[in-house]
């Protein structure tokens, strides 16, 4: 149940209404004091566009990386304020958790155009996508993880996305960490310095989330 619901992949006539292989890259669990910026800077060097999934808790830590983010021209997206499991929240939470998410990332940045929401862990009830679509956002869940969180080494982790990836894919990676824990992303900023390159090679272009689903 968990996979139907919400937006897996995008669509060959969607992805922009081109040919192209498009694959779209999005970060989860920031803004990440030390790697929120080291992905950023990665991403600049190689001029591609990606969409932070941000946590609504460490918006508000840390507004001027909601900031940058925006600034260098990358999407903000709704993981929740405080990343829980939503399959253990009560139908009130859940939508307070989302609310609360755009409100925090809105007064870090309030110009951010908000229009996506991903659950924590992947875990979509029927009460978080009933949440997403009142407060406007489109589910948007992943089609390649290379478990990036789980630190198997740079190289596992860039050739799990080529081994998974397709036209429209949506690859999840993270820059930053749930809230009661702090490991390094570092393994994620080296893969990506390789990734980008390699789906080129392969004929893929790295695009924003496309304005119509
Ligand atoms: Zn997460």
């Amino acid at each position: 149940m968990k996979h139907l619901d919400c937006i897996c992949e995008m669509s060959s006539h969607c992805a922009d209404g081109t040919q192209e292989r498009s694959v779209y890259l999005t970060f989860d669990d920031g803004p990440d004091p030390v790697w929120t910026p080291e992905v950023l800077d990665v991403l600049a060097q190689h001029r591609t566009p990606a969409t932070f999934f941000l946590i609504g808790d460490a918006a508000v830590d840390r507004p001027e990386l909601v900031r940058r983010i925006i600034a260098d021209g990358h999407e903000v997206a709704n993981h929740t304020m405080t990343h829980r499991d939503l399959s253990r929240c009560e139908p009130g939470e859940v939508e307070r958790e989302i609310v609360e998410a755009n409100s925090a990332i809105r007064m870090a940045c309030p110009q951010a155009a908000v229009r996506y929401f991903r659950a924590p862990y992947g875990s979509w009830t029927k009460e978080a996508l009933k949440a997403s679509a009142s407060t406007g956002l489109a589910p948007l869940h992943w089609s390649v993880d290379p478990r990036d969180w789980a630190r198997p080494g740079a190289d596992l982790i860039v050739d799990a996305v080529l081994a998974g990836v397709r036209p429209g894919a949506i690859v999840l990676l993270h820059d930053g960490c749930e809230c009661s824990r702090s490991d390094p992303r570092d393994q994620t900023v080296v893969a990506l310095s390789r990734l980008i390159p390699a789906l080129h090679d392969r004929g893929f272009t790295v695009r924003p989330l496309p304005q119509h689903h």
